[in-house]
Order: C-alpha cells, then structure tokens, then sequence
C-alpha cells in the first residue's frame, strides 16, 4: 500500500482522513516522521494556511505530503469567521467559546446561510497541487448533537434537518468539505498510478 505524510497534529481530522481513504493509502502522521512543533498558519487565507502547512513539512523534514486547512464562512457575517476560525474567540482554540462567539454574533439574524470550505494542498516530487471541497448549509439556534468536532454542533449541511454532529462519521464524510476535497486528492493520486493495495 502507498504512504502518504498528512501534515497535522489535529486526531478529529487524522481519524476523519482515515476513514476516507485508510483502505487505500496507509497515512502517516507528523509524530511518525519526528515533527512535533506546532507548524505555523499565518496566511490570510485558508488555500494560503494549507499550502504553507505543506511546504514547511516538506522544507523542514524533506517529505512529501499533503496537509488541509478548513474555514466556517457565514454569509451574514461577511465569510466570518473564514481563515480564523480556529481561533475565532481568541487563541485558546476553544470550540465551545468558538460557537458561543458565533451565536453571539448571529443573534437575531435571519440570515444563517454558512458554507464550510476545505482547501488540501499536496507537495508532490517537486510539484504543488490544490484540492477543494465546499459543503453549503447554515447555522442553526443551538448547539445539537455530540459528534463530529468544531463547529459541527451548529452546522446544518443543505437537504438535511441535523446537525454535522448529530451524524455518524460515514455520513459526514459521504458530503463534507472534507470528504469532497479528499476524494479530489485521492482520484487525482490514483491517476497518476499510486494503485490501491490488491
Ligand atoms: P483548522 O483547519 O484546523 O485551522 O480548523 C479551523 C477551525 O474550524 C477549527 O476551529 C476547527 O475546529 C473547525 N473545523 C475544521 N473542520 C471542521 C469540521 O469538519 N467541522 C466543524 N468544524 C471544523
């Protein structure tokens, strides 16, 4: 089976990753190739944050890899909280003080149109490859639900009446942001002939 470096310390989005494509390249994590820092997200955007992520794997440790990076943008919000939804609340990276922030901001709006938008970003023999995946919906009332990670509590995915959280991991995965720019990753290593394993 094929190995592919995945460029995060985040387990939500390793297990997530995993169970996308686990079957068919065997990931390996930063602790794996001895890349334990914190690897920095300063970009003003979210494709700029996963190509950084990306090559400063590949700059420090020599690897090929891909890393993503993921934003909430709400419309009513002008794409808040976008690029810094990580740390939308401040730099503890909380995701209960994230959606209480967001909730706050929300508060009497009509409009809770959201979309999430994840960006991947590959660093392969020399060349650098970008994969998106975009899941609209909105933003619901209330936190429901205790699965999924981030803001999923709130994130009611367009067609459905629950939340990203109130789903099993096979269902989130079939339409998020996440799922739709991994299986763009995934096509686009298996046409260039990194064969699943028989
Ligand atoms: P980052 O991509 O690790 O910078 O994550 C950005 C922020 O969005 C963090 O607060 C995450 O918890 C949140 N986030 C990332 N992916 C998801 C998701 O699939 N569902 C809900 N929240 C997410």
């Amino acid at each position: 089976m094929e190995s592919i470096v995945f460029a995060t310390s985040n387990p939500n989005k390793i297990k997530e990753v995993n169970e996308l494509i686990g079957q068919i390249f065997h990931i390996i994590g930063l602790k794996e190739i001895g890349c334990a820092e914190d690897i920095p997200e300063t970009q003003p955007t979210i494709e700029g944050n996963a190509l950084q992520k990306a090559q400063y794997v590949l700059d420090n440790y020599q690897s090929d890899c891909f890393a993503e990076d993921t934003g909430l943008e709400v419309e009513a919000l002008n794409g808040e909280p976008g690029v810094y939804s990580a740390r939308y609340a401040g730099p503890q990276r909380n995701s209960q003080d994230n959606m209480d922030l967001l909730l706050q901001k929300l508060e009497g709006n009509d409009n809770r149109m959201a979309r999430f938008k994840t960006v991947v970003a590959l660093v392969l023999e020399g060349e650098v490859h970008t994969f998106e995946g975009i899941i609209n919906g909105r933003i619901g009332l209330e936190p429901q639900g205790e699965g999924g990670f981030g803001y999923d509590p709130l994130f009611y995915p367009e067609g459905h009446d629950i939340t990203f959280a109130e789903m099993d991991a096979a269902a989130k995965n079939a339409i998020s942001h996440r799922g739709r720019a991994i299986r763009k990753l995934v096509d686009f290593l298996l046409a260039r002939g990194d064969q699943p394993a028989t």
